[in-house]
């Protein structure tokens, strides 16, 4: 796609800075992101390191002066010439391990991808994951193109009002400025994918984001053939809505799959990152039915061909649609499938709960030959959920895996995190990046000198507490505003004093008020005279969700209160920029999730690879994570019951007993020796085990060679649950 028109301004030396800003590969080599900065260091601010709206906005003088300039050229063409090699080099080690066959490909479904702030394509974990999934993906050259969607108004910002309370704040996405490319049709007009369903069908355009190797094609429905209703359909995340919502999933599954289908794209497998998108299994079970295969044939073919990664633990997170809903918008649909409506709806029952709707994660289930949890525990409570699907067999054996989340290390490693540990690697390992999952070159931490690992991380603390200052030096400057606001937005921390980040999502299970059951406790601990302690807190909460911005209300309340003297802060609108300075800035990662609710948890893992130490309840990750050595775990392993009591208790005597004592136990030179132990510890054992690196492979390893083999013996050789007679799936009425 030539883009070149768009930027008359951009000489034609420097035109590849053009390709690069299109493709988020620069947004996981910080060099590449120095190109953009070194053109002009407060526009790149202003433009929110958002490098196609800089080029924009660059004057042509500013180009002129860097075509002229010989440093500027030679980094550019080094820099260039490594993207070239990375976007053409032949095989990876996909090819290596499986080989180059044709019609190898993938095509992955997700409703929210986190890829960076510059889209706002994302609510949480769950885009997260899938960002990091396509980037993890593309480097190891795993044959992958992506579905998802367009959403113009993106995720909510945050802006909280004197008192704490949440205002969501909407912002448009400017499509001008954003890494995205319309993708258009062979006569050079928009492609245009029609999705039936809905009357009249419902017209969507496609853009398409490059990520690194890998095309991510996103469906946007705001076209102006389209009723303004079904306009917005694709502006914003998560529809509460129950129509809306419906109408959301549809577009995403079944006009995901035309669009691929549009695009020429063939693939010979899907994966369902979580069942909103579990309609495309419908749509492929529709074409091979009208295509003359027998339904319990193409219902092979399809479940062979396809894997589900569930990602809630508990049964509200499964999207359910009643009966009526489904019936007036598949009416017609499953007349094309050639089912009654009993049989079509059974495909979505839940066996526990017939009446309940039709559930999005049984009709993944029925149609996925393979399914996975994100977590060893989660796979547990996975397969006790799931357990009415197979009631022939014990839970414990329902086939459902476990392949535990992993986060793309290039983007959440801190760039100068990075450098340091290619000064110490470099001698034994000098490909310690890219063999960065190898679990023994991490022993190499060791060899970091105590002092200057601390002396980094110091910088990394300053700098995220100049940022919260910073932000409200630039509100003030705007006008006189209350101080306790000032206080609450973090102007009182100190760099020196012992700081423990919380940053998540405001959902009530994640329990962000937990440390505040005993507020003078706290007070207590914060305020002590020489091991005082900071917290600073970060999230959103879903806009309908009342509660979630109430406990946000209430912390917000505590951090502008003159007992805690300034150490509780709240940094407003917790995004992907936001979290890299938090898990790379603070000391200690608190995680009090009500357990087994926490699936799996990532920025945990963001903050162990940058030598911040995680304090958190076994739960999720942290119980395959945590080896005693590595940081703290505390909380009573039984679900149910209050234990907001017992749980509290356990964090105010980790901090007082051991968390805080350890920080202020400083040698003479000033470098506490125990707490750089820990944060070595916690750097050696979790960044290559909870890459994205070691669960892409694992995902590749486990679960596409069947899928692909199920594809290519042109479904003779099927293998996955359901298809296994073994295995045999309750077909209700099917
Ligand atoms: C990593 C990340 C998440 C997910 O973190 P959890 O530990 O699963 O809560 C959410 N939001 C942002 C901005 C992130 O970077």
């Amino acid at each position: 796609m030539d883009r070149h028109p768009d930027f008359p301004h951009v000489p034609e030396r420097l035109s590849g800075l053009v390709d690069l800003a299109y493709n988020l590969w620069w947004s996981w080599h910080p060099e590449a992101r120095v190109l953009f900065k070194h053109l002009s260091s407060p526009l790149w601010k202003e433009c929110i390191h958002n490098p196609v709206r800089l080029l924009r906005r660059l004057p042509p003088e500013v180009f002129a002066a860097a075509a002229a300039d010989p440093d500027y050229l030679h980094r550019y063409d080094i820099i260039m010439h490594r993207f070239r090699r990375y976007m053409t080099a032949p095989n990876g080690w996909f090819q290596e391990a499986y080989g180059t066959g044709p019609g190898l490909t993938i095509a992955y479904f997700s409703a929210e991808y986190g890829l960076h702030h510059s889209l706002p394509f994302y609510a949480g974990g769950l885009g997260f994951l899938a960002g990091d999934h396509l980037k993890e993906c593309s480097d190891l050259h795993v044959p992958v193109v992506a579905v998802g969607f367009m959403y113009s108004e993106g995720y909510l910002h945050q802006h909280l009002s004197a008192d704490g309370y949440q205002e969501n704040i909407t912002e448009r996405l400017d499509r001008e400025a954003a890494p995205i490319t319309r993708v258009t049709g062979e006569d050079g007009e928009p492609l245009v994918v029609r999705v039936p369903l809905m009357d009249p069908p419902i017209a969507a355009y496609v853009w398409r984001v490059d990520v690194g190797r890998v095309p991510l094609y996103l469906l946007d429905t705001d076209h102006p053939e389209n009723p303004p209703a079904c306009r917005a359909i694709s502006s914003r995340l998560y529809s509460g809505d129950r129509e809306l919502r419906l109408q959301q999933e549809i577009v995403l599954g079944i006009g995901g799959r035309r669009m691929l289908a549009a695009l020429g794209v063939e693939f010979a497998a899907v994966h369902l990152n979580e069942g909103h998108s579990a309609f495309a299994l419908l749509e492929l079970l529709r074409e091979r039915i009208e295509a003359g295969v027998p339904y319990e044939e193409a219902v092979r073919e399809v479940r062979g061909t396809s894997i589900f990664t569930t990602h809630t633990p508990v049964p509200a997170g499964f999207d359910v649609f009643s009966d009526e809903l489904m019936e007036r918008a598949f009416g017609r649909y499953r007349d094309a499938l050639g089912l009654s409506r009993e049989q079509f709806l059974a495909l979505g029952r839940h066996p526990d709960a017939p009446g309940a709707g039709f559930n999005m994660a049984m009709l993944a289930l029925r149609l996925c030959g393979h399914a996975n949890a994100v977590s060893e525990r989660h796979g547990a409570v996975s397969r006790e959920l799931f357990a009415a699907l197979w009631p022939e067999v014990p839970a414990e054996q329902v086939p459902l895996g476990a392949i535990t989340n992993g986060v793309h290390l290039p983007t959440w490693l801190n760039p100068r995190m990075a450098s340091l540990y290619d000064r110490h690697f470099f001698g034994t390992s000098p490909n310690w990046l890219e063999e960065h999952d190898v679990e023994a070159i991490w022993a190499l931490v060791d060899g970091i000198p105590d002092a200057e690992l601390w002396q980094l991380h110091l910088g990394l603390k300053t700098k995220l507490l100049n940022r919260l200052r910073e932000r409200r030096r630039r509100a003030f400057a705007t006008g006189a505003e209350d101080p306790a606001k000032f206080v609450a937005e973090g102007v009182l921390m100190d760099p020196s004093v012992l700081t423990i980040g919380f940053a998540r999502r405001f959902s009530t299970y994640k329990r962000a008020d937990l440390v505040f059951s005993d507020p003078e406790r706290l007070r207590r601990i914060l305020t002590h005279p020489t091991r005082p302690v900071q917290l600073i807190f970060a999230g959103k909460a879903h806009p309908d969700d009342e509660e979630g911005k109430r406990i946000l209300q209430r912390i917000y309340g505590f951090a502008r209160r003159p007992e805690f003297e300034g150490r509780i802060a709240f940094m407003e609108d917790y995004g992907e920029q936001t979290a890299q300075y938090l898990v790379h800035g603070v000391d200690v990662w608190l995680n009090n999730p009500m357990p087994p609710l926490e699936a799996s948890g990532t920025s945990g893992m963001k903050a162990a690879m940058n030598g911040v130490v995680n304090c958190s309840i076994l739960d999720g990750w942290w119980l395959e994570g945590y080896n005693g050595r590595n940081g703290w775990a505390f909380g009573t392993d039984v679900p149910g019951g209050d234990r907001t009591g017992p749980d509290a208790d356990a964090v105010y005597r980790l901090l007082e007993e051991v968390v805080a004592p350890l920080y202020y136990e400083t040698g003479l030179d000033g470098v506490p020796g125990g707490w750089v132990r820990l944060m070595k510890e916690s750097i050696r054992s979790c960044a290559p085990q909870f890459s994205a690196r070691r669960m892409v492979k694992e995902y590749v390893d486990r679960y596409y060679p069947q899928l692909l083999a199920c594809a290519a013996t042109g479904y003779r050789s099927c293998t996955g649950a359901g298809v296994n007679e073994e295995f045999a799936l309750v077909d209700e009425g099917v």
